[in-house]
C-alpha cells in the first residue's frame, strides 16, 4: 500500500490525486493469484498461464544431426582425401544408419538425418560435385569448410534438464512449442480467469440495433471482449446497465458471485448519473479511486467479496489505456502470471507539446515515423479528444510523458510503449 488514505473527494487536484506508480503499487499489493491449476492439453495451451516449472528431460534435439541436404564426412579425412570422398551409405530424417561410418567416406545425407558415428561435417549438396565411375560413386567437396560445419549438436536448443519456462509464465506460441520439443503432451497450467463485462449508459445500444439520436453504440464491450480474449480470460457478457444505483448494484452483486473479476465501463466519475463508485462502496471495499494520468484519471478499484471490481471511464480511449495500463496486468496477475511491466523505448519525438501540465502523466497516442534524419521517431496522434477510437487504430503504441515534464521539444527523447508490449501488437 501507499500508506496515503484512500481518495473520494470528487473536488481533488492532480497533486492530491494517485500517481501513476501509486496507483501500480496498490494493484499490486493487493492483487495476487486466485486461480488454481489445471491440466490441460498442450492444445489448449495459447494464452495460458503455466502452472508448473518445466524442464527438459532430455537434450534437443537428442543427437546431432545434419543441418542441410548434403554430405558427412569426418573432418579429419579432408586432407588425406583432398576432398575427393567415396560414397557410403545414405541417412534419411528419421532412417539413422544401420552400418557405421567408414572412414575415409562420406555419406550422403539429407537435412535432419543423424549424423553416422565418426561423421563430424557436412558439406551442402550445392557446393559438391557428385561422380559416378564403375558403380561406385564419389563426391568433391570443396575445402574451407571447418570441422563441424552444417551439423546440429545434440542438446544445442536445450540441453537435457534445462528449464524452459516457470509457473507464471504466459505461454506463447514459442513457449508452446519448446515444450512439445521434449515430448510434453500436457501440462498444468491456472484456469482461466472468469471474468464479467458491463457497460453502463442510458445512451448506449448494442450493435445491430437501430440508433436513434442521442445513443452512442457499445463499442467498448467489444474493446474489453476482445482485450480480455487476450490474456486468456472466460468472459461473461453482462450487458447494457442502466445509469440507476439500483440497476447497477444488483447486477454488480450477483456477477461477483460468480466471477473472479468484473469489468465495468462508463459511470465511474462522481456526476448524478454516474453510479459505479458509490455501488462498489455499498457493496464492498474500495482500495482506489481517481488516478493523476490522462487519459483515464476516473478509475476505481475495489473489491466485492472475492471478486475484483475494476471500473474503467466510458470514454473509450479512456477505457482502453486504463485498461492496458492497470487492468491487463491486474487481471494477469489475479489469474496467476508473474507482474511485468511493460517496456519503454526511448525514441525521439516528432511533435511539440507545449505547456504540458506538471503533476499528471499523460499517455499520447504515438505512431512510429521517421524523423528527419533517417532514424527512427514517433510521432503523437495530431487530435485529442478521449472518443476517438481512431487513434487507437492508428498508434502503434503510447507515449509516456511522466508528471514532472512541462514540456516536449521536437527532438527530445520520449518514452515508447509499444502495443506489443500489451499482447496487442499487429
Ligand atoms: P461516462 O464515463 O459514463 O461519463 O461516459 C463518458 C463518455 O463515454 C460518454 O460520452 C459516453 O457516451 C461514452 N461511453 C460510455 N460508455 C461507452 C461505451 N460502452 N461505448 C462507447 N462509448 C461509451
Ligand atoms: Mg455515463
Amino acid at each position: 500500500m501507499s500508506g496515503r488514505r484512500l481518495l473520494d473527494d470528487c473536488f481533488l487536484t492532480d497533486s492530491e490525486r494517485l500517481r501513476h506508480d501509486e496507483a501500480l503499487a496498490i494493484l499490486r499489493a493487493r492483487i495476487g493469484r486466485v486461480v488454481e491449476p489445471e491440466e490441460i492439453a498442450l492444445e489448449e495451451a495459447g494464452g495460458r498461464i503455466l502452472a508448473e516449472t518445466i524442464a527438459s528431460p532430455r537434450p534437443v534435439p537428442l543427437a546431432d544431426n545434419a543441418a542441410v541436404d548434403g554430405y558427412a564426412f569426418a573432418h579429419s579425412d579432408f586432407e588425406a582425401t583432398g576432398g575427393w570422398f567415396r560414397v557410403a551409405g545414405r541417412v534419411a530424417a528419421g532412417h539413422p544408419q544401420a552400418v557405421p561410418h567408414i572412414a575415409g567416406t562420406a555419406a550422403r545425407i539429407f537435412t535432419g538425418a543423424v549424423m553416422p558415428d565418426g561423421a563430424d561435417t557436412v558439406a551442402m549438396q550445392e557446393d559438391c560435385e557428385p561422380h559416378s565411375q564403375d558403380g561406385i560413386d564419389f563426391v568433391a567437396v570443396p575445402p574451407g569448410l571447418r570441422k563441424g560445419a552444417n551439423r546440429r549438436k545434440a542438446g544445442e536448443d536445450l540441453a537435457a534438464g534445462a528449464t524452459i519456462a516457470s509457473p507464471g509464465t504466459p505461454l506463447r506460441p514459442q513457449e508452446i512449442a519448446a515444450i512439445a520439443s521434449t515430448g510434453r503432451a500436457r501440462i498444468s497450467a491456472y484456469r482461466r480467469l472468469r471474468v464479467a463485462v458491463l457497460s453502463t449508459g442510458d445512451e448506449l445500444v448494442r450493435p445491430g440495433a437501430p440508433l436513434s439520436s442521442g445513443q452512442v453504440y457499445d463499442s467498448n464491450h467489444f474493446l474489453l471482449r476482445s482485450l480480455l480474449a487476450t490474456i486468456g480470460a472466460e468472459i461473461t457478457d453482462l450487458g447494457l446497465v442502466a445509469d440507476r444505483s439500483k440497476a447497477v448494484q444488483s447486477v454488480l452483486a450477483e456477477a461477483a458471485a460468480a466471477h473472479d473479476a468484473i469489468l465495468t465501463t462508463g459511470g465511474a466519475s462522481r456526476g448524478e448519473e454516474d453510479h459505479l463508485v458509490t455501488s462498489l462502496d455499498t457493496l464492498g471495499t474500495r482500495h482506489l479511486w481517481q488516478i493523476a494520468v490522462k487519459p483515464g484519471r476516473p478509475m476505481s478499484f475495489g473489491q466485492i467479496g472475492d471478486c475484483v471490481v475494476l471500473a474503467l471511464p466510458g470514454n473509450p480511449v479512456a477505457a482502453f489505456v486504463c485498461f492496458l495500463l492497470y487492468a491487463r496486468p491486474a487481471l494477469l496477475a489475479l489469474g496467476g502470471a508473474d507482474w511485468r511491466e511493460p517496456p519503454r523505448f526511448p525514441l525521439p519525438a516528432d511533435f511539440d507539446l507545449p505547456g504540458k501540465k506538471a503533476g499528471r502523466r499523460e499517455f499520447l497516442r504515438g505512431m512510429l515515423a521517421t524523423g528527419g534524419d533517417g532514424r527512427l521517431a514517433v510521432r503523437r496522434f495530431p487530435r485529442d479528444g478521449s472518443g476517438l477510437i481512431t487513434s487507437l487504430r492508428e498508434a502503434d503504441g503510447l507515449i509516456e510523458i511522466d508528471e514532472e515534464t512541462t514540456a516536449v521539444r521536437r527532438g527530445s527523447l520520449v518514452s515508447f510503449i509499444p502495443f506489443s508490449a500489451f499482447g496487442i501488437g499487429g
